[in-house]
């Protein structure tokens, strides 16, 4: 099988990757990035076919599924707040970004797309756990461009027959995933903090809850997807149903950096949910066979990814 993977130089795309040059039955891995929020060096030494470029470049795009059997769509700009700031950018990116994707996956003759979408979408509906039949109500622009990324894998199902699959990510975290930049995920960003003797910073009260999935586990129901062909137009949840307060995630980083964090609150941000927990039955349905890794020990493989990666490089 040949995989073609778009934003494949980033955090989720780089994981990927990897798992993927492990199967044998997957004899080459072409990906696209244009390095926004990618790396090189992520994915440095696998063995795959780097094309650096953009999604909106269709005879790019042409090249890198030429010969292709599926396509994992990843790259977008991944920010609520910068959606935000720059709605216009996150739209182009993301909603005409998938569209270009599906109508080159078209061209190269039919190829099975595989989306990230996320639960983000869910927005302002409060029922709990997020069932994917649930009425969506996007809270920022960049949860409208996930939508429209679902709505046209859908779309394109039922017009073309395209196999399509589309992915609601919740909170992914894991190895590779970056704490320096503006937008970094809390995760990263507390244990890079209680590595540095920094506090911790917890926007709102802390209570929010989240369901975090480890980026092993997402790569692992890609990897089955892909493998088996598996094909759904509905969206399918990408969590398996754990709620997280951030106040609890607190002692799992001091438990796996073993340093005491402190903590300093500011006001909540705008366009972030309160709570957000996976209804996971139409996932476990689809991929029976994989089971989730455990907060600790996703946290625990994180840290010891900071400390061999990120330590290893940083000035202090
Ligand atoms: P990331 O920023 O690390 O990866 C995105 C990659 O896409 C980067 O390498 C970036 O350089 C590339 N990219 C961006 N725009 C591009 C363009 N126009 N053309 C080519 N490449 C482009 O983010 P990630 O966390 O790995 O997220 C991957 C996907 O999963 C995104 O679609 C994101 O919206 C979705 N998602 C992620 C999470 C999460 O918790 N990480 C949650 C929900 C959804």
């Amino acid at each position: 099988m040949k995989i073609a993977i778009t934003g494949g130089a980033g955090f989720i795309g780089s994981n990927l990757a990897r798992v993927l040059t492990e199967q044998p039955k997957i004899t080459r891995i072409q990906v696209i990035d244009n390095l926004s929020t990618g790396s090189k060096t992520s994915i440095a030494g696998l063995g795959i076919d780097f094309f650096e470029g953009d999604i909106q470049d269709a005879d790019l795009l042409d090249q890198v599924f030429r010969g292709a059997d599926a396509v994992v769509h990843l790259a977008a700009l991944p920010s609520v707040p910068r959606s935000i700031r720059d709605p216009l950018a996150s739209h182009q990116a993301n909603a005409t970004g998938t569209l270009q994707v599906l109508e080159a996956a078209r061209r190269a003759g039919g190829l099975q797309v595989i989306a990230a979408s996320s639960s983000s979408v869910y927005g302002a509906n409060p029922r709990l756990p997020k069932h994917e039949d649930l009425t969506t109500a996007p809270m920022s622009p960049y949860a409208v461009t996930k939508l429209a990324t679902e709505a046209y894998l859908g779309a394109y199902h039922h017009s073309l027959d395209l196999p399509v699959l589309p992915f609601r990510f919740f909170n992914v975290y894991g190895p590779g995933q970056r704490a320096d930049h503006a937008y970094a995920a809390v995760i990263p960003k507390w244990i890079s903090a209680a590595l540095d003797g920094r506090p911790v910073t917890v926007h709102g009260d802390g209570t929010q809850t989240r369901d975090f999935t480890y980026v092993g586990t997402v790569c692992r129901v890609l990897t089955e997807a892909l493998l088996h062909r598996i094909v759904e137009p509905r969206p399918v949840n990408l969590a398996f149903g754990t709620r997280v307060s951030l106040l609890d995630l607190i002692p799992e980083v001091e438990t796996a950096t073993g340093r005491v964090v402190h903590r300093e609150h500011m006001p909540a941000r705008t366009g972030d949910v309160a709570h957000s927990q996976a209804d996971s039955s139409r996932l476990r349905a689809l991929f029976p066979t994989v089971a989730p890794v455990a907060l600790e020990d996703g946290v625990s493989a994180t840290v010891d990814w900071f400390r061999t990666s990120v330590m290893s490089v940083a000035p202090n």
